[in-house]
């Protein structure tokens, strides 16, 4: 990545921390496998076991809970829809891809027009259920940020006699979480949500569950995720979730600068709508759209000025897909095409925001007549 660029995709992902690199580069140059009893080994193993304490510390895991490194959320996500032993599984509409395409029999929970999930539907969909039951609803939405009741899901899951699951991705090192308290079974985590490197997540299982492994082959992770330890990165994200406990504060401060973005993009263009902006939500998202102008429009004007933003949901094949997180809130096709989504992160500057502001301006001087013609 190159220097020049202003980077306001962090819900994407955002750039790992020096200390992170710092590790990183040191585990890489000396590699053991924690699997080995010889010194290298034990030391990759030390490491990777100082590295699980860092993130149950920043999720308050407690004692009891186990945590399985993997290759990230994508896989732990997999892991637990698909390991639970769960029969049915129930999740929101607006989940990550890696939760609604885990299993071809998942169950949606509508959501409400401000994101939040319609938690009366949630509650008739489990009236009378006697199968064993998980719900997944993320802590955090990646798109809107919108951040969902979950300790009003866990009174009707604690009701109904259901496990839960949370994809806490995008809530981790934004909002402190406290598992202990919040009373999940399952939670998923990624590193290079928070500063750590891509290609390294873990689930979290509270009360000693265990699930069925995906991969057969070695023993590893408790028998529940087979394959050698990705040692530098699970360092990696010990780190970053050291640091992201600390650096909390100081990222619950960009809400300012996101706040900034929303006040003087309707200043601009009063025509243009926030989602998911009435609900509670995490300090650095932005999601919004200007009604007539498409996200590929904006997107490229934006990338030729060197700004990195997202279309709302990730491209696939280099195309915009229309959300169906904004279709899951009732947002019409023509309003989720052009919806754009600005994220902020760790190293985010007012310089930044400005250019980012002013770019788009620009933009939008070039398209109005365009939109008040259409
Ligand atoms: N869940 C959420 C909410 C995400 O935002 C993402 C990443 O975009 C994932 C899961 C997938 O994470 P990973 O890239 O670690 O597989």
């Amino acid at each position: 990545m190159t220097q020049e660029l202003v980077y306001l995709d962090h819900n994407a992902t955002t750039p790992p921390k020096p200390e992170v690199c710092e590790i990183m580069l040191q585990t890489l140059k000396f590699p053991g496998n924690a699997s080995a009893i010889h010194k290298a080994g034990r030391e990759a193993r030390r490491g990777i076991e100082a590295a699980r304490q860092q993130v149950s510390r920043l999720v308050n895991a407690g004692p009891k809970a186990v945590i399985i490194f993997t290759s990230g959320a994508t896989e732990a996500n997999n892991l637990v829809l698909k390991g639970s032993g769960c029969e049915r599984i129930l999740a929101s509409a607006t989940e990550h891809p890696s939760v609604l395409k885990a299993r071809p029999d998942i169950e949606t929970i509508p959501v409400l027009p401000g994101g939040i999930i319609d938690l009366a539907a949630l509650d008739r969909m489990l009236e009378g259920n006697d199968r064993a039951t998980l719900i997944s609803v993320m802590l955090v939405n990646n798109e809107t940020g919108v951040i969902q009741p979950l300790d009003k899901v866990m009174e009707i899951a604690k009701r109904r006699g259901a496990l839960v699951h949370t994809d806490a991705v995008q809530a981790a090192g934004r909002l402190p979480i406290d598992l202990q308290k919040l009373g999940v079974d399952y939670l998923t985590l990624t590193a290079h949500k928070i500063g750590g490197p891509q290609g390294t997540g873990c689930l979290v299982l509270s009360n000693c569950v265990s699930v069925t492994p995906l991969l057969s082959g070695g023993s590893q992770e408790k028998n529940m995720r087979a394959g050698t330890e990705n040692v530098a990165g699970i360092l990696g994200f010990g780190v970053a979730a050291e640091l992201a406990a600390r650096d909390m504060t100081a990222f619950r401060k960009l809400a300012a600068l996101r706040d900034r973005i929303e006040t003087e993009l309707k200043k601009i263009a009063p025509a243009i709508r926030f989602f998911g902006a009435d609900a509670p939500r995490v300090a650095n998202t932005t999601l919004f759209a200007l009604p007539g102008a498409s996200s590929e429009t904006q997107l490229i004007a934006l990338d030729l000025a060197g700004i990195c933003v997202s279309g709302g949901s990730a491209c696939a094949s280099g195309t915009v897909k229309a959300s169906h997180v904004l279709k899951a809130m009732g947002v019409s096709d023509a309003d989720a095409g052009a919806a754009l989504r600005v994220s902020l992160g760790w190293n985010s500057t007012e310089k930044e925001v400005d250019y980012f502001i002013s770019k788009w301006s620009e933009m939008y001087n070039r398209v109005k007549s365009r939109l008040s013609a259409a």
